[in-house]
């Protein structure tokens, strides 16, 4: 069972309790993208069983005429095996979801995945003609070319600013400010060049603030993207006027991932307490 903790940022262990979660958020005006925990999958039967997986819940989320798309990770559907694996059942995975209506997000693992991430996804997004987008991670030095290789591919893409794996300096900026500034100019790329969705995947106000003001001056689609359990009340405010889709991961694989929130959480918390502080006193 999990733990009351935990719960704020793990939806459940089963694909039932993740849809039952996607019900109440839905009841807020909060979308979901549904991933099932666990990454590096270098058995074949259980790449083929995570991607069964979601085929099934895709079924599950139209037949509840839910709001929610799946995100998975290339390296729990076959990355580990060979890009052909992946693309296969990728591919198969997003023409169950195109025939249901439900869009399907590809996550963006370590910087050494981001070719055949992006290879795969461009294969199977043009064949599909949409319904899947990739996520970009702003730290990569690469990524303004990728978006660039990305405009005319139909689908979405995801923006992050891609702290959550720790690519060495030849590869990536590990500035700070330099990532927002990074982040903040890949944003106005996207929503000046893209037909598709641009997604803002931050908690951070001045991305989404930044986002919005590109969405009026541009028109643009766009949605904003935060994760389960974090700052929930701002993304029922912000649902109140845009689309939002919270990132909801469900499975037995909860412990890490509930552990790296839960202390993101803390250190944030007792940043908003001294900028509070500095605020009062300095
Ligand atoms: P940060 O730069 O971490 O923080 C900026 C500000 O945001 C803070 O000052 C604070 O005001 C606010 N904030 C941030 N976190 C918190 C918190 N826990 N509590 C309260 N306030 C907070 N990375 C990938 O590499 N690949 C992916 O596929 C991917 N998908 C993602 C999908 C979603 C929906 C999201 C939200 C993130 C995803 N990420 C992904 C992670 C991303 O790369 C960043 O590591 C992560 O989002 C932290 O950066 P940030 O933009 O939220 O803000």
């Amino acid at each position: 069972m999990i733990p009351p903790i935990a719960r704020r940022f793990v939806a459940g262990e089963t694909p039932a309790e993740a849809l039952e979660y996607v019900r109440t958020i839905n009841e807020a005006g909060v979308g979901a993208m549904v991933n099932r925990l666990g990454s590096h999958t270098r058995e074949r039967s259980k790449a083929e069983a995570t991607a069964a997986e979601y085929r099934s819940f895709v079924r599950d989320v139209d037949e509840a005429n839910l709001t929610a798309s799946v995100a998975l990770k290339p390296t729990q559907i076959g990355l580990e095996l060979g890009e052909e694996a992946f693309r296969e059942l990728l591919s198969g995975i997003v023409s169950v979801a195109a025939e249901r209506d439900v869009f399907v997000w590809v996550d963006m693992e370590e910087h050494a995945t981001t070719d055949a991430t992006l290879d795969a996804f461009e294969e199977v997004a043009r064949a599909a003609g949409g319904g899947v987008g990739v996520c970009l991670q702003a730290n990569l030095k690469r990524t303004p070319a990728d978006l660039d290789r990305l405009a005319d591919v139909p689908g979405a893409v995801r923006l992050v600013k891609g702290t959550a794996y720790d690519p060495p300096p030849r590869v990536a900026h590990t500035d700070g400010e330099r990532i927002d500034r990074v982040y903040r100019s890949l944003l106005r790329d996207a929503f000046e060049r893209f037909d598709g969705t641009v997604a803002v995947a931050s908690h951070d106000p001045e991305m989404i603030d930044h986002a919005i003001s590109l969405h009026e001056r541009y028109g643009t689609d766009f949605e904003i993207q935060m994760l389960m359990g974090v700052r929930p009340e701002a993304q029922i405010r912000r649902a109140r006027e845009y689309d939002v889709s919270q990132y909801v991961p469900y499975g037995p694989r909860w412990k890490r991932w509930a552990l790296n929130r839960a202390r993101n959480g803390v250190r944030f918390a007792a940043k908003d307490a001294l900028d509070g502080a500095v605020g009062i006193h300095g």
